[in-house]
């Protein structure tokens, strides 16, 4: 068994007009399902990626509406990092970043910057070889566009702790001595997770930060990995039907939330891919409620729409 990288990010948000808003037209990612978070169907949960929906370079929000304004601490991922093709292209980004008013760094071959609520985000010119995972945005040219998931960052005062997690269990190898860097790889991508120290303030869950990540797994491989993962002491949740793929949750024993997903039946099991993320797509078992959502729902525009018209 062997894990591809990373599946999907997913935040929290408290403005859903704003996130699209940041994720599709200014970032150039599809909105590839718009559905409900089933463990609270009350609230969004949207989904950003490239043309097909893919694993890889899926960017995912709650939106609890007027939600407070997080803080990642220990614990918590605190930078989401996505490859572009090339130095050019973080040229062109921090252009359209500043012309967008946002500001951002720049270091080498990284390009850091923040969305609207604070989330860390960074480009990096992507040396990997993977394929692309890139969406068309009529104000992105082809070349700059986002190209998936490059890793992930998170706060921890004891990296040591999750080294036999990461290692022995999931397969991660160690990219520094200190079990600060490592990359999940498979046969057809990859992705890293690293550490940087913890800040002296704790951590408040809210807008702008990362509840969770997920890794991508074979299909046929969930249940081994549950069975694995529970073996070396790990207390997950056992597998839960996310009806686009499966799924097992466990918190990493620097206390971030990791998921380890199927990456299929994936996104076009209910929806043509032409047509991904337009309307509010409820998996069967949530269609009953459809009457009670809906109505309470922040009303949001297709975007693929807004960019056509204009
Ligand atoms: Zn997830």
């Amino acid at each position: 068994m062997q894990l591809e990288g990373i599946h999907h990010v997913s935040s929290i948000t408290g403005d859903a007009a704003g996130n699209v808003d940041f994720y599709v037209r200014v970032l150039g990612m599809r909105m590839v399902k718009r559905t409900v978070n089933q463990d609270d169907p009350s609230v969004y949960h949207l989904f950003y990626a490239d043309e097909a929906g893919s694993p890889g370079a899926d960017m995912t929000f709650f939106e609890y509406p007027g939600a407070r304004q997080g803080r990642a601490g220990a614990g918590m991922i605190h930078r989401v990092a996505f490859r572009v093709g090339s130095e050019d292209a973080l040229d062109f980004w921090a252009q359209r970043l500043t012309d967008e008013g946002v500001e951002s760094e720049r270091d080498g071959a990284s390009l850091r910057f923040a969305d609207p609520e604070g989330l860390g985000l960074e480009l990096l010119a992507d040396e990997s070889g993977d394929p692309p995972l890139s969406a068309r945005s009529p104000e992105i040219p082809a070349e700059h566009a986002l190209r998936g998931f490059a890793g992930a960052r998170a706060y921890t005062p004891d990296p040591e702790r999750s080294a036999a997690l990461l290692g022995d269990t999931l397969g991660f190898q160690p990219e520094d001595e200190g079990g600060n860097a490592w990359e999940s790889r498979g046969e057809q991508r990859g992705g890293f997770y690293a550490y940087d120290p913890a800040p002296a303030e704790r951590g408040i869950p809210g807008a702008g930060t990362v509840h969770h990540i997920a890794w991508a797994a074979y299909d046929d491989d969930i249940e081994g990995w549950n069975e694995r993962v529970s073996a070396a002491g790990g207390h997950t949740s056992g597998l839960v039907d996310r009806f686009w793929f499966r799924s097992v949750y466990f918190r990493e024993p620097s206390g971030v939330l990791f998921e380890i997903a199927t990456q299929g039946p994936g996104f076009t099991s209910d929806e043509p891919l032409e047509h991904l993320g337009e309307t509010l797509v409820l998996p069967p078992a949530f269609e009953h409620l459809r009457e009670q959502i809906e109505p309470n729902l922040t009303p949001l525009p297709n975007p693929r729409a807004a960019s056509s018209a204009t």
